[in-house]
């Protein structure tokens, strides 16, 4: 959840493995990782920016105003929870991103 609203729903292996919202991506780069070879080699992703009042939250996504992928529809389309096109099989689970996308690993 970002601001009170929803932005991907699945199961652990689901998010774990195919994580496609930007915010839950960002979360899971954050874990912290006992093995310190595997803690340097990892693509953390910082995220920019305060978190917005949800009293008045950012029009369009709310996760626009920290979102490193944020285009201009973000701003004036609100993302629905739906199953990406990029998901098949097993790894299919809602996430509420207009680009919506597994993340690539950090080319070592
Ligand atoms: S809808 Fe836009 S701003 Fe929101 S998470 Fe997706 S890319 Fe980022």
């Amino acid at each position: 959840m970002y601001l009170g609203k929803m932005v991907e729903i699945g199961t652990d292996e689901e998010i774990y493995e195919n994580a496609t919202h930007p915010y839950t991506q960002a979360l899971l780069s954050a874990v912290p990782v006992p093995d310190p070879a595997a803690r340097e080699s990892r693509d953390r992703i910082i995220l920019t920016g305060d978190i917005p009042s949800p009293a008045n939250p950012p029009s369009g996504c709310r996760f626009r105003t920290r979102c490193w992928k944020a285009e201009e529809r973000c701003s004036t389309e609100v993302p629905l929870l739906a199953v990406p096109e990029v998901l098949s099989g097993a790894a299919k689970h809602e996430s509420a991103c207009h680009f919506a996308a597994v993340r690539e690993p950090a080319a070592a």
